[in-house]
């Protein structure tokens, strides 16, 4: 289950965003749609809790994010929530393998090698572990960001743009992939998305389409 109520964000030199209401029941997926600018990343980023709301409730998985400190929160975040950020993030620094086993010491959770082979495998590059992110395809790369997206078996999985770069072939792949992962952690899985591939790859997805509405000036309406 995601929830979040009368959610309110105030960039400090950009817009005031307010966003309708969203419930998510555990194990669905829902597709946030919406146009560039209009929200779909400052919400995942909310209810990531990477961000605070200004106003508003967001619970996930039973968690209510902006009640907790943000120490509480990144540990939460790292234990059980999977975001596939836009741009990937790969450290060129470390190997494949390195590259998911921070996702142990951003949880602070032991090192645990056997989920991080079980993962690598379950997408089909468990023969790249010792690879540089340099070294892997683009549609390799992205296999391996899904593998540190659901090391935790995460409740919740938060996908921003995964089909953006991608042709239509490598688009429907990367998104079974995601269906896949979030149906064998019975993870609730949020896409954000202007891409109209989605909702035809995913007809019985649920669809929320972010409304942007100014919060300023707005208290009387
Ligand atoms: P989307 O993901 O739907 O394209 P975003 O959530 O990225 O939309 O952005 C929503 C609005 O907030 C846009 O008007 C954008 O320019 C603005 N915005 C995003 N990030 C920042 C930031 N760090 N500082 C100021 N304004 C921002
Ligand atoms: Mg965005």
């Amino acid at each position: 289950m995601l929830r979040t109520r009368g959610l309110r964000y105030e960039y400090r030199d950009g817009p005031s965003l307010a966003f309708d209401d969203v419930a998510v029941p555990q194990g669905a997926t829902l597709l946030l749609q919406g146009g560039s600018g209009s929200g779909k990343s400052t919400w995942l980023a909310l209810a990531a809790g990477l961000l605070t709301p200004g106003a508003g409730e967001v619970v996930v998985a039973g968690q209510s994010l902006p009640a907790l400190s943000r120490a509480a929160r990144d540990a939460w975040r790292g234990r059980h929530l999977g975001f596939l950020p836009q741009k990937l993030h790969l450290s060129e620094a470390l190997t494949v393998e390195r590259n998911l086993a921070l996702a142990f010491y951003a949880a602070g959770v032991p090192e645990n090698r056997a989920a991080l082979r079980r993962a690598l495998e379950t997408l089909g590059v468990g023969a790249l572990a010792a690879r540089r992110p340099s070294q892997l395809s683009g549609g390799q790369a992205q296999r391996v960001a899904l593998a540190r997206t659901i090391l935790m078996e995460p409740a919740v999985i938060l996908a921003d743009e995964p089909t953006a770069s991608l042709d239509d072939e490598a688009a429907s792949n990367a998104l079974a992939l995601l269906q896949d992962c979030a149906f064998r952690c019975n993870a609730t899985l949020v896409i954000a998305t202007h891409d109209r591939r989605v909702q035809e790859a995913l007809p019985a997805a649920m669809v929320h389409r972010i409304g942007r509405h100014a919060a300023q000036g707005n208290a009387g309406a």
